[in-house]
Order: structure tokens, then sequence, then C-alpha cells
């Protein structure tokens, strides 16, 4: 590869998930391997504002590739929403000789990609949040261990709510998204579900599952709340009020995002960390902003510039499934990211996996 790019900077943003250790690894190994220079960025955008930054070499992310969290850590920037701040993280960039950002986040850490793009900076997404609520991108790092993580911590619990012949109400991360709340459900064999992109009827959703499940014999239920679908504690309360038993609520929290990232994250976090530079290494003949993810099953990494027509489109996808991805971007050329803050809709084929006919 003919390379115009000299140094990078890789940064994480957002909530950590497991497997960002892995790409930032991944970043900085290609970049070894391309010759192309990293700057670590910490602390997010603050970072970028703050010109927070450390050089990265292969040493530095040795054996990082199965701790969770971050290394370069991350924040939550509220300078980074003003302009001011988006002017002084480009001038931050500037100032170091960066040819180009790699930021490891969430959707919110895209759009706020899209923003420093605008102030003249390359960049590539690297999408990792355990949401899994990126509509360009068939999957995030980070969501399969937090999946992982969650569904043992419910398979313990069913084992004491069996004993005792409880109901159990869990509350499953996921900001505004089901995804987590849904495959968990799923995985558990839980008697509802109960996610944000459904309205939720109380009286149908749960309190007739809970009498089904019972008159088909069930001792014990357990209801999965996802914390974008309403509060698990009212949820107890009300199954309390209608049915008289005695529900246990568990918010599972933040220890969905901790832990040792799954293998499948782990790969995942580097065959994207590699694409993000190949991406940024690319800057120069293709489309300025880039992003990178990967596509139902297949390991297929998009590129194209981020801009609000691509969120359309990938909205569009959420609901058509990979071929109506492919018939509005016949070219395969557009790429598309979160650059519009619109709630991410969980595939319809997915609900006609569920058991339950009030989300079918
Ligand atoms: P997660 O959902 O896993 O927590 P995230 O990347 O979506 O990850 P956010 O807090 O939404 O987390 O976004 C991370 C940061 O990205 C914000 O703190 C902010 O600095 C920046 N950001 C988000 N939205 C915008 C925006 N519209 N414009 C500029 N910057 C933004």
């Amino acid at each position: 590869m003919a390379n115009a790019v000299k140094r990078i900077g890789v940064l994480t943003s957002g909530g950590d998930a497991p497997g960002m250790n892995a790409a930032i690894r991944s970043v900085v190994r290609a970049c070894t391997y391309m010759g192309i220079e990293c700057v670590g960025i910490r602390r997010g955008y603050n970072g970028l504002i703050n010109g927070d930054f450390t050089v990265l070499q292969n040493d530095n992310v040795a054996h990082i590739i199965n701790r969770g969290g971050t290394i370069l850590y991350t924040a939550r920037s509220d300078e980074f929403r003003t302009l001011e701040g988006q002017k002084k993280a480009a001038a931050t960039c500037k100032l170091l000789g960066l040819d180009g950002i790699v930021s490891i986040g969430g959707d919110g850490s895209f759009r706020g990609l899209v923003e420093l793009a605008k102030q003249g900076i390359s960049v590539v997404g690297v999408p990792a949040t355990i949401d899994n609520d990126i509509v360009c991108t068939g999957y995030t790092i980070g969501y399969d261990t937090a999946a992982n993580t969650a569904v043992e911590a419910i398979d313990r619990l069913r084992d004491t709510m069996q004993s005792h012949e409880r109901c159990s109400v869990v509350e499953v991360m996921g900001r505004n998204a089901g995804h987590l709340a849904l495959y968990v459900g799923l995985a558990t064999g839980a008697t509802a579900v109960l996610v944000p992109e459904k309205p939720v009827d109380f009286d149908r959703d749960v309190i007739d599952r809970i009498r089904q499940a019972r008159l088909a014999g069930n001792t014990h239920f357990m209801i999965i709340v996802a914390e974008g679908a309403g509060s698990a504690i009212e949820i107890g309360k009300g199954i309390h009020e209608e049915l008289g038993l005695d529900p246990r609520v568990t918010i599972l929290g933040h220890i969905q995002r901790g832990g040792t990232p799954s293998a499948r994250d782990r790969v995942m976090a580097s065959r994207m960390g590699y694409h993000a530079v190949q991406d940024a290494g690319r800057r120069q003949d293709e489309p300025r902003h880039l992003r990178t993810g990967r596509s139902d099953g297949r390991h297929r990494y998009h590129r194209g510039p981020f801009h609000e027509e691509g969120a359309q489109r990938a909205a569009v996808r959420g609901a058509a499934g990979d071929d109506g991805h492919r018939q509005l971007n016949p070219d395969k050329k557009i790429g598309a990211c979160c650059t519009a803050a619109r709630p991410f809709s969980i595939p319809e084929q997915l609900f006609r996996h569920l058991p339950f006919p009030s989300l079918s």
C-alpha cells in the first residue's frame, strides 16, 4: 500500500465494552505493520480537546487482548458536543500531526466523529458497545461478552428462584435498544422479555404470561426487562399487586460491561482494528470519512461517507435485512453511520424466534 499516512490517533469513547483493549491492540499492531506511528488519546474526546495522549508501540499493548475495560480510559465529553470543543479537538489533531483518528465506541462516539470530520479530520469508527445499537453494523464489539455475562448471572438466579418457587425480574442493559435483553431472554428461556422497541402492555405482556406459565405447570418465572423498556422495580411491584407473588428484582447494571472479552469479541476487535487502520491509510483515494463493521454473519467491512442519507439507508436496512441494504446500495460503496438520533429498530425476523405471542 502506498502509504501517505504517517501518524494516526486512536481513542475509546462512551461506555466501555469488553474487547476495546483487543481493538486498541489491533490498531497499534496494524500500524506497526504498515509503518504508521500510533498515538493513543486518553479519556475519549476529552483527551483530544486537552491534548492527553501517549505514543503507543507494540510493547504497550502486550497482554491486553484478554483484558476488559480500556487501557486508554474512556469518557463522555460534554465539551466535545459544542462547536468550540470540536474545533479544539481538531486543533489538537493538527498540532500532533495526526493524519486520522480511529474512534472505538458506540453510536454517540460515531456522531462525534461526524462532527470532527466536519473540521477536516479523517476519521474511522470502530463499533464497540454492549448495546449493539449502531444501525450501520451488524455487530458491535462487547455485545457477545455482555450477553454471556448476563446469561451466566441469570442462570445463577434461576437456581435460587427455582428452589424457592419465586418470580424474578431482571433488568438488562442496552440503553434505548432491546437487542441485549431479547438475546439474553431467548438464551435463558425467560417467561417474558420487555424491550423498548415494542410498547409494553403490562397485563398482556407480563401478568398473562405468568398466568399462562403457571397453568403450564411452572413454579418459577423469569421476566427480563431491557433498561429502556421501563423500571424493573415498578414491574416487580406490579406483579406483587396483581398476582400476590413476591418477586425478586435484580438490576445487573455495570457488571455486564466488565470482564474478560469472549473469543468472538477478541476476534471481531482484532479484525476491525486492522481494517480501521487500512481504511485510515486509504484516505487520500477514498471517501474521507470511513467506518468499519460487520454485516450479518459474514465478515464484510464497508467504507464510505458518514452522512444523513447513509443513516437513513441503514435504518431501512435494519428493517429490511441485508438484502435491503444491497438493493439500496447497489454499488456497495456507500457506507453508513449512525449520524441521526433515530432509535435502533430490532429486525422483525428476530421477533419471529420468540415463543411469546405478544412479541411476534
Ligand atoms: P455507549 O452507548 O456504549 O455508552 P456511546 O459512544 O454511544 O457509547 P455516548 O455517551 O452517547 O456513548 O457518546 C460518547 C461521546 O460522543 C459523548 O460524550 C460526546 O462527547 C460525543 N457525542 C455524542 N453525540 C454527539 C453529537 N451529536 N455531537 C458531537 N459529539 C457527540
